[in-house]
C-alpha cells in the first residue's frame, strides 16, 4: 500500500492555452525502481514561463515539431522528502530531503554511457512530459535513472530552491574557463546571471563585469561580487569595456539574457581569441556576422546546458554562504495562486525567482 494519497493538488498543462490547477489529480505510482517525494516547493523557471506563453520551441510550429508531451505537470526546480520507495531502491530512506538534476537520463545512449548524461539523446526532462511530471504538484516520481542528491536538513527553503538554477550557473561559468588575470563580462543579472556572478567571483578574475537593463539587479550583482556594473540602456558598453581593457576587449563573455542584442554586444566587446559562452534560450533566432567569430577574432564559442555534476558543490556553497543568495527568492506562493506566481516570475514587480508551494 502506498504511503501517500491517491490524488493530489497539481498544476497541469493540457495544451499551450490550457493550464489548469487540479485539486484531485492522480498521484504518481511508485514502481519497483521509483522514489516518490512530497514536494516542499518548486521554483518557476524562465523556461516554464516561455512554455506557458506557448513558445514554438516547446509546442512546435510550421518549422519545428512539438517537444512537450501533454498533459504534464511543469517545474524542474523542486525539492522534497521521500514518502515512498520501490523494493529495488537502495541508499535512501523515507523522510530524506532530496533534490534532482533536471534531466532524467536514459542511462543507455552514447552520451549517458560516456558520463555526459546531461546531453542524453532521448532528453527526458522533469516538467515537460507526462512520463516525467514536474514539481508543481504535491508528489513527484523520481525514476530509477534520476540523478538525486541529499539536501541539508537545515538549509532554508528559499536557499534550497536555488540549487538547480545555481547548478546551471556554475556549469556555464565553468565552460568559460576563467583565469585569474581575465576580465569577465556576464551579460544578464537575473537569477541565473546572479548565480554566475557569485560563483565566478570565487575564481577571483581581474575584473567581473555585470550587465543588465535593470539597476536593481545590477546592485544585487555588485553585492554578489561584481567589480563593475553597467546598464547598456544608459552607458556605451563597448566604450566602458575598451576603457577597462586597454582597448582589447574582455577575455570571457558569458551571455545570459536571452536577447539577441546581447549576443551582438558580446561579439563586439570580446577580445580576439576570447571565449564566448552562450547559456540563454532565445525566443527568436539571433542573427550575427559570423565573420567576427572566424576571420576577425578567432573566438572560442562554447554552449552551456543544464547542471552536470554541479549539485554537490552548489549545495555546499549555498549552505556555507560562499554562494550568495540573499533576496533572490522573496515571493513564495501557494500552488493555487500559480497565475499570480507566473506573473511575478516574469519580473513585473521586481522579483527575481518566484516559487510555488503545493
Ligand atoms: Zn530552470
Ligand atoms: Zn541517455
Amino acid at each position: 500500500m502506498a504511503n501517500y494519497p491517491k490524488t493530489m493538488k497539481a498544476l497541469v498543462a493540457y495544451s499551450k492555452t490550457d493550464y489548469r490547477f487540479e485539486g484531485a489529480y492522480p498521484s504518481p505510482e511508485c514502481g519497483d525502481d521509483d522514489i516518490i517525494i512530497k514536494t516542499e516547493a518548486c521554483g518557476i523557471c524562465a523556461g516554464d514561463l516561455k512554455c506557458q506563453h506557448g513558445a514554438a520551441m516547446f509546442w512546435g510550429d510550421e518549422v519545428q515539431p512539438s517537444w512537450v508531451k501533454p498533459p504534464f505537470i511543469p517545474g524542474h526546480e523542486f525539492l522534497g522528502r521521500i514518502v515512498d520507495m520501490g523494493k529495488n531502491v537502495t541508499g535512501w530512506k523515507i523522510g530524506d530531503r532530496v533534490t534532482a538534476d533536471q534531466i532524467v537520463p536514459c542511462g543507455e545512449c552514447r552520451f549517458c554511457k560516456s558520463g555526459k548524461y546531461w546531453m542524453c539523446q532521448p532528453h527526458n526532462i522533469f516538467g515537460f512530459q507526462t512520463a516525467n511530471n514536474g514539481g508543481m504538484a504535491e508528489y513527484v516520481r523520481y525514476p530509477k535513472t534520476a540523478v538525486i542528491y541529499p539536501v541539508p536538513e537545515d538549509l532554508p527553503l528559499e536557499k534550497a530552491l536555488l540549487i538547480e538554477p545555481y547548478g546551471c550557473s556554475k556549469h556555464a561559468v565553468d565552460r568559460g574557463n576563467i583565469q585569474c588575470d581575465d576580465i569577465v563580462v556576464i551579460s544578464g543579472a537575473g537569477t541565473l546571471g546572479l548565480g554566475m556572478v557569485t560563483y565566478a567571483a570565487l575564481k577571483h578574475p581581474k575584473a567581473l563585469i555585470s550587465l543588465d537593463m535593470d539597476d536593481k539587479r545590477l546592485a544585487k550583482a555588485k553585492e554578489f561580487g561584481a567589480t563593475h556594473i553597467f546598464n547598456p540602456g544608459k552607458r556605451d558598453i563597448q566604450k566602458e569595456i575598451e576603457a577597462l581593457t586597454d582597448g582589447y576587449g574582455c577575455d570571457v563573455y558569458i551571455e545570459a539574457t536571452g536577447h539577441p542584442s546581447s549576443v551582438i554586444q558580446g561579439l563586439g566587446v570580446i577580445r580576439k581569441l576570447g571565449t564566448f559562452v552562450e547559456f540563454s534560450v532565445f525566443s527568436a533566432p539571433a542573427t550575427v556576422d559570423w565573420s567576427i567569430i572566424g576571420d576577425r577574432k578567432e573566438l572560442d564559442i562554447y554552449g552551456s546546458h543544464l547542471s552536470p555534476y554541479c549539485f554537490p558543490f552548489v549545495i555546499d556553497g549555498i549552505a556555507s554562504g560562499a554562494l550568495k543568495t540573499d533576496g533572490v527568492i522573496r515571493t513564495i506562493l501557494k500552488l493555487e495562486e500559480w497565475e499570480k506566481g507566473f506573473e511575478y516570475a516574469a519580473g513585473k514587480y521586481g522579483d527575481l525567482k518566484v516559487a510555488l508551494v503545493p
